[in-house]
């Protein structure tokens, strides 16, 4: 694919990265908070600084940006320095994996959502998986195998987002921690 981003455009992309409250985590944040769920953001005592920590299930969110983390999905491949960005991405997807499985190795549940998504078509969908595997985790929470959540992608749906009020969602009653 062919390279689309200006350098400009690209600094700015990557500056992003490692950053904090970006756009797909915001609507993941928004989400659980509607539906009761308290978490800490950040946590750096965790391996990978996960995201989204829910201790109260024992249970840690990462919303990976595709291209750092080098989701599959990802239009943005570069062509100039493509070997430097390949290898960047790889060691990126090696710490992922590795944080990953000592989380779990540590009774974490691990939930892994891509940027993609998230986008207003995905979004919806994506939320309701996120939903089922929470839940599963609730009501396993005693003497469940700590997990590794991965939601499936959505590029094909074409279904319109108006279709569908996200109030449907409603409020229910706390069901985490404070944060
Ligand atoms: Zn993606």
């Amino acid at each position: 694919m062919a390279d689309r981003m200006t350098r400009e455009q690209r600094h700015r992309c990557m500056s992003r990265i490692r950053g904090r409250d970006t756009k797909p985590e915001l609507v993941v944040r928004r989400w659980l908070w509607h539906q009761g769920f308290r978490y800490r953001l950040y946590v750096k005592s965790l391996p990978g600084r996960p995201d989204i920590v829910m201790r109260k299930w024992r249970t840690v969110i990462f919303v990976n940006g595709c291209f750092w983390h080098g989701h599959e999905c990802n239009k943005h491949r570069p062509e100039t320095n493509a070997q430097f960005w390949q290898d960047k991405i790889s060691r990126n997807r090696e710490r992922d994996a590795r944080n990953q499985a000592l989380l779990q190795a540590a009774g974490w549940h691990v939930i892994v959502i891509w940027e993609c998504q998230l986008t207003p078509k995905n979004r919806l969908q994506t939320l309701r998986e996120l939903d089922l595997a929470l839940s599963r985790i609730i009501l396993e929470k005693n003497g469940a195998q700590p997990q590794r959540y991965t939601l499936p992608d959505h590029e094909d749906i074409e279904a319109p987002v108006a279709a569908e009020s996200t109030t449907a969602y409603g409020k229910s009653a706390p069901r985490g921690e404070k944060a």
